[in-house]
Formats: C-alpha cells, structure tokens, sequence
C-alpha cells in the first residue's frame, strides 16, 4: 500500500507509508518504538482541502541523510544537499540507489543517488563529525584547512586499535587528539569520572564546556571534498563503454607517451580526466580485456577507471580528475619546494596504501613512478596508470630495449624484469624504491649521471644510487630494502605502508589517564 497525501501549499507529502499496511495504533506504536520517524509538515496545521493533520511517518530503516551534496548527473539522478533526508526505495542497483527525497529543494521528486554519499539517519554515519576512516594526519590537515575555527573537530576510527574511536580538535593551530575509551559496561569516556552512554551525548557535554579537553568543543570540521562516486552514474557501473558523443574536451592538460590528455565533460555534467590513446598504441581488445579488471580496482588511493569508448579510434579512457595533475611535475613545480619532508613522506605512505591494495588484489601496476601517480587537492595522491604497461606497446625515451622487442623504463625496473621478463608485485617494490627517489629530490632523473645503458649494466653488478642530500637515514634504508638483489627480501607493500605511516605516530603523552596521545 502506498498512502499519500501531499500538501496543497508546499506539495510535500504529509504522510507515506510504503512498507506495510498501518493502521493509526501500528503506527502510534511503531513511533513509540522508534521505527519510523515522524516528521511534522510545516503546513499541516493549516486548514482547506488536501491539507492533512498528520504527520510524515516513514520507516526509519529506510532514511537516510545526505553527507554531501550531489548534483544530478543524468536525467534519472536525484539532487540533493548535504543534510537532506532521502527515502531508499531500491537498493538492488548496488553503488547507486533508487531513492526519494523526504526533504529539502527536491522533496518527493525520485531518482538514483550514489549510496556512498548518504548515511542511515540517526547512525553515527549520518553525523556531521564522524570521519569514519581518516587516518591522524588526515585529520590533522584537514582540520588546518582553511574553514575551520578554533575547537573544530572530528571523530575518527583509531587506526592503532580496531573499533576504537579517536577525537581530534583544533586547538589554534595545533591538533591534538584524545582516545575514546569505553568502560567494562561500554560507555564512551575521555576522563573516566565522566562516562556517557553515547558518543552524540559526550559530544554534547563536551560541545557545552572544556571540562578538562584542551578547548570546549566548536563546530564540525569541513567536509573537503566529496568522495568518488562509484562509476559516473546507475547505469555506466556495468555498461561502461560509452557513446563519445556524451563527452566534450575542455582543455589539453598534457601529453604522455601513448596520446593526449585533455579535462573532460561527460554528459555536459561531470568533470572527468580523458586520455585519447594514438591510434596503435595498444590492441583494443587487449585494452578491454585489461580494462574489465582495472575497473574493478577501487580504492581512495587508485585513480578510478570511469568509461571507456573503444568503438572507433582514437580509444578513450575516463578516469576521475586530478587537480594538481602527476607527482612529477607536481615534486618539481614550486610546489614542490613548499613541500615539507612530513608531506614528502605521507605522498610516500599514500602511493604505498594504493599499491598494498594492489598487492592484496594480486595486481601488478608494471610501470610505478612518479609520473604515473597524480595529485589532487590537499596534496592528495593516487596511483595511476596500473596495468596499463601491460597493454601499450612501449616507446619513450626513458624506455630501453634490453631485448629485441622488450622495452622498460629502465630507471624504474627491477634487474630481474629487465633480464628475464620477470614483473610480480617485488618489481613493482623496486620501483617504489625510485618513486621514493623521485620524491626526496623532488623529482630529479634516478641515476642522475647515468645513462641507462649504463644503469642496466651496473645495477646487477650491485651498484646502487647514493642517500641523497637531505634525505632521512630511515627513508634510504626503505629504499635499500626495495632495492635488493633478491627479490624475496624485498618488503611487502603493506610493511611499507605502515613504516610510512608509523613516522607520523607520536608517543602518548598524558592528559587525565595518559588519554591524550
Ligand atoms: P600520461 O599520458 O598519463 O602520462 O599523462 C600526461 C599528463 O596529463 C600527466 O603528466 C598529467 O599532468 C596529466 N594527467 C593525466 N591524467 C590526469 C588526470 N586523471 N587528472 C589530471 N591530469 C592528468
């Protein structure tokens, strides 16, 4: 049964009941329980024809609330801004859900919405300080963003301890951080003389007075950016190649070795990153084959693969765009210069969080270097290009041919993948070795004085580039480690990202039961 009745003022519904047939003691009871949610019409005190007493009852299960704002990017999306309630009504389209807005500009209009972009209401998701998966330095850079004043904070998951969560606020222009702990009987405490049965309700006292935190607690912290949707809309998650009538070039953001590099527009809507491949340069086929896996390889720090047209030449391939455009022009830009050795190894940390995803995915990227990672706002890093090495049919100048018909970025290869064709994910750790190179010289040439002839024949032989100037001790040990002869003593991605990580945790220090850390 679908009962509704809309508002002759403002057309907003006044009562929807999709789930079940209710009748006024069901839903009188179900309120009670907390099932549905009543949300009462500004308009239904009103009197006249149409205009309904009732309130908005609507099962709770299905509400959601908007984290972000979303522009529709197709005919069927739902707009909608950050805070608006939304009614999922199906679900089975898996990234994109079918929904109806219970609130705000669009209410009661219908469309798809993509399901990372909204929380259950109520749930600790849905509120506006909860930063589920952001790392202490992301916190800390967030929270020095412009925006945000003294006492702003975030609630994050502790990454030391699993399922616990950590406090972070700006305190002027430091951040200091506090865990939450929990008692035997599983409330939330920053001072143990204070527990609460809640987070909401600890951050409610904390937001009211200090009561011992370093500063009363002020606003949320902003919300930088959106996250990626998962694929441009509904109905490319599958369907992926695309007409390239739906997508205009703006502008030509660079060249690379295998064709042109241009922002894009898709559907007049959506900014995108479009790569239009020489025609030759790859095997369409091939191409799509590499394709279907590259799509299914999504992480915060990969660049994702949107769309493809493969129909007629010249190939494009769609991925997300990045602002600050690759890592190596980006190290030797001015930007570069600005960059601290904290922010030269956090980009380090980033590369190796997308590549240990790859790793755990049994995926080899083949040409990891810093030209093949791009930057976006806030110095954010994500891998590119995975996989690609494998189809492209390689010609360059940083490319030798060791054998007839096999050509390597040299510079960037490991010695057993030179000599005998042999690329796992430890030649993709000896890359990472140079990538780490690039990034403590700010982009400068490995093997500086080298050519690569030479690199080839003396890199087997043992020879390995110097510490270079500036570089922390611990940092050049990384690389060694990555550069040594025997693959299997190699790290592993994963032992890479948290050394990387692990730079940036601080000991505990003390604050009401060495809270503070
Ligand atoms: P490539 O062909 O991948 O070497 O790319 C050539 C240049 O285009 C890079 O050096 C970047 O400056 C730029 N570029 C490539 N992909 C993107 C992207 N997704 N977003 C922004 N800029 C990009």
């Amino acid at each position: 049964m679908d009962l509704r009745e809309r508002c002759l003022r403002c057309c907003q519904p006044v009562l929807v009941c999709f789930k079940k047939t209710r009748s006024a003691e069901d839903t009188r009871q179900a309120v009670r329980r907390k099932d549905i949610e009543v949300i009462v019409n500004p308009h239904a005190r009103q009197t006249g024809p149409g205009v309904s007493l009732r309130p908005l009852a609507v099962e709770k299960t299905d509400v959601y609330i908007a984290l972000y704002d979303y522009t529709a990017r197709t005919e069927e999306d739902l707009s909608f801004s950050a805070g608006d309630k939304l009614e999922v009504l199906d679900k089975s389209a898996g990234d994109w859900w079918y929904a109806k807005a219970l609130t705000g500009l669009r209410v009661a209009r219908r469309g798809y919405i993509p399901a990372n972009y909204v929380a259950p209401v109520e749930s600790i998701d849905a509120e506006p300080w909860y930063f589920a998966e952001t790392k202490r330095l992301d916190a800390e850079k967030l929270l020095l963003a412009e925006g945000n004043q003294h006492g702003a904070f975030l609630i994050r998951n502790c990454e030391s301890q699993k399922g616990e969560l950590s406090l972070s606020v700006l305190d002027s222009r430091t951040v200091k951080h506090y865990k939450l702990r929990r008692t035997d009987s599983g409330h939330y405490y920053v001072s143990k003389t204070k527990p609460f049965e809640t987070i909401k309700e600890l951050v409610a006292h904390y937001s009211q007075q200090e009561a011992g935190l370093c500063v009363r607690l002020g606003e949320p912290c902003k919300k930088i950016e959106a996250p990626q949707t998962h694929g441009l809309s509904y109905n490319t998650v599958d369907q992926w190649e695309i007409n390239r009538t739906s997508i205009r070039l703006l502008r030509k953001l660079g060249a690379g070795q295998f064709g042109e590099v241009y922002e894009g527009l898709w559907n007049e809507t959506t900014a995108v990153a479009v790569k239009t491949l020489k025609p030759g340069s790859m095997d369409p086929k091939d191409f799509l084959r590499e394709a279907q896996i590259m799509k299914k390889l999504r992480h915060p720090k990969l660049i994702q693969l949107y769309a493809v047209c493969t129909v007629g030449e010249p190939i494009y391939i769609i991925t997300e765009l990045m602002s600050n455009g690759s890592l190596l022009e980006y190290l030797q830009k001015d930007n570069g210069v600005k960059l601290r050795i904290a922010d030269q190894i956090e980009t380090a940390a980033q590369v190796a969080a997308g590549m240990a995803f790859l790793e755990l995915q049994n995926y080899i990227h083949r040409d990891l270097a810093a030209r093949n990672v791009l930057v976006g706002e806030n110095n954010i890093c994500k891998v590119a290009d995975f996989g690609l090495a494998r189809v492209f049919m390689m010609e360059n100048e940083n490319v030798y041919e060791a054998k007839e018909g096999t050509k390597f970025p040299v510079k960037w290869t490991a010695p057993e993948a030179i000599n005998d064709n042999k690329f796992t994910i430890k030649s993709d750790i000896w890359s990472f070795g140079i990538l780490l190179y690039e990034i403590m010289t700010f982009g400068q040439m490995p093997y500086p004085t080298m050519s690569n002839y030479q690199v080839v024949q003396r890199v087997p032989t043992g020879y390995r580039m110097p510490c270079p100037p500036h570089c922390p001790k611990v940092l050049y040990e990384i690389m060694s480690d990555c550069w040594k002869q025997n693959e299997q003593e190699r790290p592993t991605f994963e032992t890479l990202q948290w050394k990387l990580e692990d730079f940036f945790d601080m000991d505990v220090s003390s604050y009401d039961d060495a809270n503070r850390y």
